[in-house]
């Protein structure tokens, strides 16, 4: 190992580290929706003491830029605007890697209601918390 990499580097390079990061991505941006369902109906002071309860950030700031712009990245292709595959980097191709295991592990995790499309807090709800669909709470 090259101590001398810089920092950048080595966060490019922690495939674990990125999929971890993108996670907490999408979990902060489930929460955000949810709590903006629930903006009308709680008072500014409820809303803020949700906001302050929000889990820390597990890792270093470095982490979730990277995982921001691969976030990006992986959604320009979906897009299908296409790149010239020299224009990635070996770091890019095991970047979107992790962004697909995070997004795989997201949706297990949180699936979607069948009739309203609206993400679960969890695999083994038996009720949709948004329209009240009868789910299969995770039994196969
Ligand atoms: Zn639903």
């Amino acid at each position: 190992m090259n101590h001398a990499l810089p920092y950048r580097v080595s966060i490019e390079r922690d495939a674990d580290g990125l999929q971890l990061a993108v996670r907490t991505l999408f979990e902060e941006s489930l929460r955000r929706h949810r709590l903006d369902e629930l903006t009308d109906r709680i008072s500014a002071k409820e809303a803020e003491r949700i906001r302050a309860d929000e889990p820390l950030r597990e890792i270093s700031p470095g982490y979730y830029t990277r995982a921001g712009y691969l976030l990006e990245l992986a959604n320009t292709l979906e897009l299908g605007i296409s790149f010239p595959p020299d224009c990635f980097t070996q770091a890019d191709i095991a970047g979107m890697v992790a962004v697909k295991r995070a997004r795989l592990e997201f949706e297990r995790e949180h699936p979607p209601c069948p009739r309203c499309g609206e993400r679960q807090d969890n695999p083994h709800q038996t009720k949709c918390h948004a329209c009240s669909q009868k789910l299969r709470g995770g039994r196969s």
